[in-house]
């Protein structure tokens, strides 16, 4: 396992990490913790030091389960992160009684890196600065010991995590990253490893849209023998800013076909990565990158869940029942949302990719 520099933070954390949201659901439902917490486990044994949860992931459980797991782990070999979203806490007393119960659900003193959570817009950044808000609440808790260093998640996009950053109150981040959407993210990585910030990306799979489309995203292969999950691990962590490559583990399997991710890492100089983004917005420019910009419709309609859905349209020449497919498994919708768009074209304007969402919504509709 390859192990990196979080930051300046003067932790070593590894280059996988584990990400404690798709514990197997009929496992958790039924109080069955043993498999998820072997799980834990085996991603200890072979390396993984970077365990993240948040107090909602796996219908509450995710907490308890780490805690089960914890129990006979040796707190100096592993470092916690979780997360308090502005939906859990409305301010700074509030945060830390989600702090408190965080920390006694997995039976630990202290949170190795707290993250302030989805930070989405601007707006909510603010929010969650307020004087007597989330941030206040959790630096005092820093200050009596209870969190080691404050980060933040987020959806924004590259120039406003650039702003967040430079603003220096974050020692690091937290950002859905992947083959799709790097191109598009990418200045947010750059400027916070200016800022010298530890930076862990989620979403490797693109959610699941690189492993059931091998083909189409061959580009991001430098071995042909191994499989595509593992070369979408390699190609995030071969960039050099890239601290952590999160996985939401969802079994035994899962766990030690991600670790093999971790070795053997050639890193991506500026011309490789240059060369695969020119590949990305020449060839697959009709994507939605899922940046959530254009998320402010005033129906409603959650717009980068459909256009997500639609991805499956462009990336299978047009295969209707992929789209339904996506909607209904990842997103629990279907196309009737879509017939609810009364083009304002707000969407439109805002989204980064300037895809024909309307047009695209109509066809939904029609699926
Ligand atoms: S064009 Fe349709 S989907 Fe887009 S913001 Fe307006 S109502 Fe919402
Ligand atoms: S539709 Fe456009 S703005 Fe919305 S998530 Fe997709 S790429 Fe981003």
């Amino acid at each position: 396992m390859d192990y990196r520099a979080y930051g300046k933070t003067g932790k070593k954390v590894s280059a996988i990490g584990f990400g404690g949201l798709r514990f197997p659901k009929e496992d958790y439902q039924s109080g069955n913790y043993a498999y998820s917490v072997r799980m834990i486990h085996r991603a200890h044994e072979l390396g993984v030091n970077y365990f993240d949860t948040a107090p909602d992931y796996c219908d509450e459980h995710s907490e308890d389960i780490y805690g089960q797991a914890f129990q006979t782990m040796d707190r100096s070999t592993f470092y916690v992160s979780t997360k308090c979203g502005l939906w859990n806490a409305k301010d700074g007393d509030q945060a830390r009684k989600i702090l408190e119960r965080s920390l006694t659900k997995m039976g630990l003193e202290k949170i190795d890196f707290f993250h302030i959570w989805a930070i989405k817009t601007m707006e909510d950044y603010a929010a969650y600065m307020k004087k007597g808000g989330i941030y206040d609440g959790i630096q005092k808790a820093k200050e009596e010991g209870l969190v080691d260093h404050i980060c933040f998640s987020t959806h924004l996009n590259g120039d406003d995590i650039a702003k967040v950053a430079a603003e220096g109150v974050f020692e690091g981040v937290t950002l859905g990253y992947n083959a799709v959407n790097f191109a598009y993210r990418r200045k947010g990585v750059e400027a916070c490893a200016k800022a010298g910030m530890g930076i862990v990306t989620m979403n490797p799979l693109g959610g699941g849209i690189i492993p059931q489309h091998p083909a189409r995203f061959s580009f991001i292969r430098r071995n042909e023998e191994e499989p595509i999950a593992v070369s979408a691990l390699k190609f995030i962590l071969a960039q050099p800013e890239i601290t952590v490559a999160l996985v939401g583990m969802r079994s035994l399997e899962n766990v030690e076909e991600s670790v093999l991710a971790g070795e053997n890492i050639v890193p991506a100089g500026p011309e490789l990565l240059r060369a695969m983004s020119r590949h990305l917005t020449q060839e697959l420019d009709a994507l939605c990158t899922g940046c959530s910009y254009c998320d402010e419709c005033p129906v409603d309609i959650r717009i980068p869940k459909l256009m997500d859905a639609y991805n499956e349209f462009v990336l299978t020449g047009g295969d209707t029942q992929a789209v339904k497919e996506r909607l209904k498994v990842q997103w629990s919708m279907d196309t009737s949302t879509a017939a609810r768009c009364v083009a304002c074209g707000k969407c439109e304007t805002l989204c980064t990719q300037k895809l024909p969402i309307i047009d695209r919504l109509k066809q939904i509709a029609m699926m």
